[in-house]
């Protein structure tokens, strides 16, 4: 596994939170006065400031520039799809790590507005673009769920008919709907290093038969239920990854971004159904818009620094990730 490209600390401090820690795309906070990031014992949990920033990463390499308005749009898309999975879509409540108050209301100007005690927690500078969540214990596991036959899986497929280890039909094509969804792990390696596909016996191995299991079926389980939602909104959800953690009784928790451009592959339903091209069956309304440019651009191996993204790429991926939330939210 090598190394990635260094991420940016964020030079933002805010009253009455310490920053902790940067991704490549969210910046964490932990209360000012708190000595650890985790949950005092016996005691009120732990909390979390999580801002999305703008930026993007592709390849595993933070890109410049990034993209304007990108850490409001995910942040209001994730907290319409932790309302959905705690049953807004009519299924039973999946737990999640926001902070109990945190419900979502979409305001007249469809903008998302937060309940005002937590609202007031939350710095306003990033109002929008940040959540006050539990600190979970995290599992060192990304749950990803394919739907669908593309990236990484294509390629494995051409190789040799499987896709993380699993054995596929013969004669499927770059795009093409799978059978039944497949859940194909992959560990969640150390700050700095690339993550790396793992045999759901691996998960085994990582957190226990029985956590190994949860983690799965929890996976399969929201992945239909917001692959249906999708597709009642003309959208197909062709993969997305999840992170769960523990709460404070044990209790696995849905955890980070949730069902975000970032974290998905979502197409338009339509253009896959009548498309005859992988670009024209797999318009996305994701980041493949830049994975595809940077693929383009800067081949592999992909050394020293990126090359800046062009004016209409940003745009464009700007406007494919409004066009989903609003088709998807009707904001
Ligand atoms: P990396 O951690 O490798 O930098 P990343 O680039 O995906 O991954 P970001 O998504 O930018 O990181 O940052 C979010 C981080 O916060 C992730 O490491 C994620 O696991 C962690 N996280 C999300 N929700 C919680 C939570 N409730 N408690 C603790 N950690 C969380
Ligand atoms: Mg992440």
């Amino acid at each position: 596994m090598g190394r990635v490209t260094a991420t940016p600390t964020p030079t933002t401090e805010f009253p009455g939170w310490r920053h902790a820690y940067s991704g490549k795309v969210r910046d964490l906070y932990v209360p000012a006065d708190a000595s650890t990031g985790s949950a005092p014992e016996g005691g009120d949990p732990a909390r979390l400031l999580v801002v999305a920033s703008d930026r993007v990463s592709a390849f595993d390499h933070v890109l410049s520039p990034g993209i304007p308005g990108k850490g409001e749009l995910l942040t209001t898309l994730s907290l319409w799809w932790f309302d959905q999975l705690a049953g807004a879509d009519g299924g039973r409540s999946i737990p999640n790590h926001l902070a109990a108050s945190h419900t979502l209301t979409l305001g007249a100007d469809g903008e998302a507005n937060t309940a005002d005690d937590l609202q007031s927690l939350i710095p306003d500078a990033v109002i929008g673009r940040a959540m006050v969540v539990k600190s979970l214990d995290m599992q060192p596991i990304e749950c990803v769920v394919r739907g669908y036959l593309t990236g990484s899986g294509w390629s494995e497929y051409r190789e040799s008919g499987t896709v993380c280890g699993i054995t596929l039909p013969d004669g499927l094509s770059n795009g093409d709907r799978l059978p039944e969804p497949i859940y194909t792990p992959a560990y969640k390696a150390p700050m700095g290093e690339h993550d790396e596909n793992i045999s759901y016996e691996r998960t085994v191995e990582l957190v226990g038969a029985e956590r190994a299991a949860e983690l799965r079926d929890l996976s399969l389980e929201i992945y239909a239920r917001a692959a249906s939602t999708a597709e009642a909104h003309g959208v197909i959800l062709a993969d997305t990854k999840f992170e769960f953690g523990l709460d404070e009784n044990g209790v696995m928790t849905l955890a980070d971004e949730v069902l975000t451009s970032d974290s998905s592959r979502y197409w338009d339903a339509a253009a896959w159904a009548s498309g005859t091209t992988p670009d024209e069956r797999m318009a996305s309304f994701d980041k493949q818009i830049v994975r595809n440019w940077l693929a383009a651009n800067w081949p592999a191996p992909r050394e020293g620094e990126p090359p800046a993204l062009p004016a209409d790429i940003v745009a464009r991926t700007t406007a494919r990730y409004r066009e989903l939330l609003e088709r998807l939210t009707g904001a």
